[in-house]
């Protein structure tokens, strides 16, 4: 289905994000390879690429570079190139600095700048350009992310005949919040140029809905809206993660071994509670550990007794609300350890580091409480992962109701990570669960993740994208 202009292969699927699915490594003797990066969206994907002959647009992660088109891995790669300046403005500035905190409930406050804006729509505007070269007649284009949310508005005017779908990763926020932005309805406008726009959560379909009313003017019949002579659907398709990989990993004798000498490392704790988490200031690890230092102090919990690791793997450090959340959370660190640590036995066992799929699987096996609390997610797959990995029925999640995943694990031990008793409760509550009443939550859990795994929802998106 490749077809081919002035010698340029144009593809009849495109996917188009911020980033492409590959890192490159460098090896010892200075040669540079690419490797997949890790991560569902590339697993789900790939192997509908492969069918269809697609390829994947994006930036391939260094600055100031100019790439031709390449295969890796079966799959057609075609590098986007973005400037320092572009990095820092369109990138660091107006995604994270700007769209990421004001899209999950302004819990850190958005920066409005025009200079960031005009940054963002100038990037906005090449990928769209590289995306009307790069699809073939009629092509299925699904542009991914909130990076990305102009392209779709401005590919549908440079190739009307295009088939566009959009997936928003994060939050959609209430209309309330949106309001805010300076540029909220050219973000609007942008959206409104695919055919479809996909949302983690049925809520922020209804949000965007509301706006396109509101702000635009536009009418709706339910999921459609109407845009001149076209409808838009605006849906809900909640992302998940490779239950097969994962389930058939933590089978595997050295990841169950890994697990156990964890938990020996440890110091064979009652309790090992666990957080895996990028270091956001979305993901409330600082109310997590604030709990779990009040447990120590009342004394409902001993040192030793319970031990908890908090993985917090390095992320946006040139943003400086990252730089001052790093500080903040190890000062927190230092404070529980300080206080209620004995020799050899750190309540709290922080790293912040990076770990590998199989490092990671071991740590999920080996926690009895696995704590997720974010302040705002759009679905946060660390809760999908530790269901996908617990076949043994142990084990119990406790959950943001904030978290997209929320919606669908409903037997995990729900929490308002803003109500510090609250959280103290279900965080003991899930350390003193029965085995039985354990196993019952987490087959339950399991059901759901084992049936919308990530194939099922890059699949329903593309086979309602294309009704
Ligand atoms: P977000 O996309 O906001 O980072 P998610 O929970 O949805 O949050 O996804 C995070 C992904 O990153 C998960 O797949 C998780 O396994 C992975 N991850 C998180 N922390 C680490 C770490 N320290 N090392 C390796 N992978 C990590």
């Amino acid at each position: 289905s490749h077809g081919s202009e002035g010698g340029r292969v144009r593809s009849s699927f495109l996917i188009v994000a911020n980033r492409l699915p590959v890192d490159r490594t460098i090896a010892a003797d200075g040669t540079a390879s690419w490797r997949r990066s890790p991560g569902g969206l590339v697993t789900a994907i790939a192997p509908v690429m492969q069918r269809r002959d697609g390829a994947w647009l994006g930036w391939h992660g260094a600055p100031d570079e100019e790439l031709k088109p390449f295969e890796h891995d079966g799959m057609s790669l075609i590098p986007v190139p973005l400037s320092a300046g572009e990095v820092e403005m369109y990138y660091e500035g107006f995604s994270n600095a700007t769209l990421w905190p004001l899209y999950h409930d302004v819990v850190a406050t958005p920066v409005f700048s025009r200079v960031l804006w005009d940054a963002y729509r100038a990037v906005n505007e090449r990928f769209a350009r590289a995306a009307a070269d790069a699809a073939a007649e009629n092509a299925v284009v699904w542009v991914q992310d909130y990076q990305l949310q102009l392209v779709p508005s401005m590919l549908r005017a440079l190739r009307p005949d295009l088939r566009i779908g959009f997936f928003l990763h994060i939050p959609f926020p209430p209309a309330e919040l949106f309001w805010q932005l300076p540029w909220r309805r050219e973000i609007l406008e942008g959206l409104l140029g695919a055919d479809l726009v996909g949302f983690q959560r049925p809520g922020g379909a209804s949000n965007f809905i509301r706006l396109c009313r509101r702000q635009l003017g536009l009418q709706n019949q339910r999921q459609e809206i109407f845009v001149g002579d076209r409808t838009v659907r605006a849906e809900a398709f909640p992302i998940s993660v490779d239950f097969g990989e994962l389930d058939s990993l933590v089978r595997e004798p050295h990841i169950l071994a890994r697990a156990k000498e964890i938990r020996a490392e440890l110091g064979e704790p009652e309790h090992v509670l666990l957080g895996v988490d990028r270091l956001d200031y979305t993901k409330g690890i600082g109310q997590r550990l604030k709990a779990f230092g009040e447990l120590l102090a009342d004394k409902t919990i001993s040192p030793g007794e319970a031990v908890f690791v908090q993985i917090a793997t390095p992320s946006r450090e040139r943003v400086e609300t990252y730089r001052h959340l790093r500080d903040e959370i190890e000062l927190r660190v230092g404070r529980v350890n300080g206080l209620h640590g004995v020799l050899g036995v750190p309540p709290v066992n922080y790293f912040h580091q990076s770990y590998d799929r199989e490092e990671l699987a071991a740590l999920y096996c080996a926690a009895d409480v696995m704590v997720v609390t974010p302040l705002r997610d759009g679905m946060n797959l660390v809760a999908k992962e530790y269901v996908a990995c617990r076949h043994d029925l142990r084990g119990a999640l406790v959950l943001s109701e904030f978290a997209g995943a929320a919606d669908e694990l409903k037997h995990a031990y729900l929490v308002n990570p803003y109500d510090v008793e609250g959280l103290k409760r279900q965080m003991v509550a899930a350390m003193r669960a029965t085995p039985h009443e354990l196993s019952r939550r987490m087959r339950s859990m399991r059901r759901r993740v084992a049936t919308y795994d990530v194939d099922r929802w890059a699949g329903e998106f593309l086979a309602a994208l294309e009704r």
